[in-house]
């Protein structure tokens, strides 16, 4: 819950009635971060924020949603960039929309050609739809499986087919615990998989669990991409170091840095009462990939290859 909205504070500060700490509360509060530093490590030029939302209530929620965060727009978002210093972006359709993907499409419009999108979509969509977004920028299409929503398992194999030829791939959210069930609908899939949140490995226990010896099979097979994002989703032991989800994290690195992705989850839907800092989240990501070669191909080569970017 924001203190003041902008048209406020800017009423009370024209009227002499605002005292220096306002500011700064009210823009911490509205960027959907904690803290104002910049991140310790610098990203390398061309670093892609591959994972990122924008809310905005022009656009109305699916019925029976249950992810309604308040607005994150493209403006606070820029913030986030600067304080970062990543230029290029991905915007992922929440599951706040269902399949009305007129958020992600006017947003990808106005972040311009540093910006790609991942659609959410059912069997109905048509070719002509699937064209249409692909010129707007739209790579992916996103399973939330996680949440009750637009698209179920059943839809995987029939829009998985459908996407190849646009150079399309799947993106999926899903509770860690059920990856064993989905396996073998994964492993089909004919085109490139992105499992995103370092594929929610439960905790405690995370490396023991089912969830992650699936998880790296499909990694092993070559296919399957992860999205170092996240981290405070899973974890039991918490910000900044998540001791208990950098095992797994790492584990994944070594075994394909050619395809780690990373994103900053932007604005942290799932983090309601406490926001993460992304800058110690950027700085706790490249301290687990380690390797200067592999922080350049994470943050820059990997999606620049995945999404298309110039
Ligand atoms: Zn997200």
């Amino acid at each position: 819950m924001r203190a003041f909205s902008r048209r406020q504070f800017l009423q009370l500060a024209g009227a002499g009635a605002v005292t220096a700490a306002i500011p700064a509360l009210t823009q911490a509060e509205e960027l959907w971060s904690t803290g104002s530093e910049k991140p310790t490590f610098k990203l390398p030029a061309g670093a892609v924020d591959c994972h990122m939302h924008i809310y905005d209530d022009r656009f109305p929620s699916a019925p029976g949603t249950t992810l309604r965060p308040p607005n994150a727009s493209i403006e606070q978002y820029r913030k986030i960039q600067a304080r970062l210093g990543v230029q290029r972006n991905v915007v992922v359709t929440p599951s706040t929309y269902g399949t009305d993907n007129r958020c992600t499409l006017d947003a990808l419009k106005r972040f311009g050609s540093n910006a790609r999108g991942v659609a959410v979509v059912d069997t109905s969509v048509t070719d002509a739809q699937l064209t249409e977004m692909s010129a707007a920028g739209v790579r992916a299409i996103r399973f939330n499986l996680s949440y009750p929503g637009a698209t179920t398992v059943d839809m995987l194999a029939p829009l998985a087919s459908r996407i190849g030829a646009l150079g399309w791939h799947v993106e999926l959210v899903v509770q860690g615990a059920k990856l064993p069930e989905l396996e073998r609908h994964l492993r089909a899939l004919p085109c490139p998989l992105v499992i995103d949140h370092i594929a929610h490995v439960p905790q405690p226990g995370g490396m023991q669990s089912d969830a992650m010896r699936t998880a790296q099979r499909l990694v092993d097979k070559g296919n399957t991409w992860i999205t170092l994002s996240g981290p405070y989703v899973d974890t039991k032991t918490g910000a900044p170091a998540y001791a208990d989800v950098e095992p797994v994290a790492k584990a994944f690195i070594d075994m394909a840095p050619e395809r780690m992705l990373w994103g900053t989850d932007w604005p942290h839907p799932t983090e309601k009462a406490h926001k993460p800092d992304d800058a110690a989240l950027v700085d706790t990501m490249a301290a687990w990939i380690g390797r200067a070669d592999w922080q350049e191909m994470i943050f820059v080569a990997n999606p620049v290859r995945l999404y298309g970017f110039d």
